[in-house]
């Protein structure tokens, strides 16, 4: 795997490469957020780490503006711990977090389960297109169309929206979709997904198509008519 390691701090870049490449990785590394956003445009790389304290930008502005042109798996570096910093992240499109101190082989754990999920999806999506009345969804390009117009989504929301759309009017469990769309790893925040509904819905235009189901969890209400 092709990794872009963004981070300020020599010695924590250091043991970083040194770790990830004792696990066959290839490291490009760089030391701030005008050179993340370049060279994650030119390397192409399978997976970006990223750390929030850059010195010359925010990285959670670095995270949004490769979100913006990009899909590639990100996973956030940082030293903030608190919750708050938690759900952040996988708001400005983040796709896991680490907070530091971290294990090497944590590390390079959770960037093989990221980088897994994503050969997933790009693999299993063949049916590409599913349509639900006004709603199309392709899961090979992550594209979300309403009445034939294209609706902008973060990685997650999508993830959640042909998650909810894997069977149409059925009721999704609040803590089956922590688990399937967000992993494991994201425990106890199931504000996240209330979040990522309300998100959805405003992007999607219409509040009816994914009602709540009290006490429960989640549905998608949109008719095939
Ligand atoms: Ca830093």
């Amino acid at each position: 795997m092709d990794i872009l390691l963004v981070e300020d701090d020599p010695s924590v870049a250091a043991s970083v490469i040194d770790g990830l490449e004792n696990a066959s990785m290839i490291v490009t590394h760089v030391s701030n957020g005008k050179d993340a956003i370049s060279a994650a445009a030119t390397t192409n790389p399978d997976l970006i780490l990223l750390d929030l304290g850059l010195p010359d930008m925010d990285g959670q502005d670095v995270c949004r503006i490769i979100r913006e042109t990009s899909s590639i798996p990100i996973i956030v570096l940082s030293a903030r711990s608190e919750e708050i910093d938690r759900v952040l992240a996988l708001e400005f499109g983040a796709d896991d977090y680490m907070v530091k101190p971290f294990g090497m082989r944590e590390l390079v754990a959770r960037i093989r389960a990221v980088g897994r999920r994503s050969n997933q999806a790009e693999s299993t999506a063949t049916t590409s297109v599913q349509v639900i009345g006004p709603l199309s969804i392709d899961r090979r390009t992550q594209r979300v169309r309403v009445n034939g117009e294209d609706v902008y989504l973060t990685p997650k929301e999508f993830d959640l929206l042909a998650h909810l759309a894997t069977d149409p009017g059925a009721v999704y469990r609040r803590n089956d979709i922590m688990s399937e769309v967000w992993d494991t790893n994201w425990y106890g925040t199931t504000k996240t997904v209330d979040a990522h509904v309300a998100a959805l819905r405003k992007k999607l235009g219409n509040q009816d198509w994914i009602e709540a189901v009290r006490g429960v969890g989640f549905r998608l209400g949109i008719t095939d008519s």
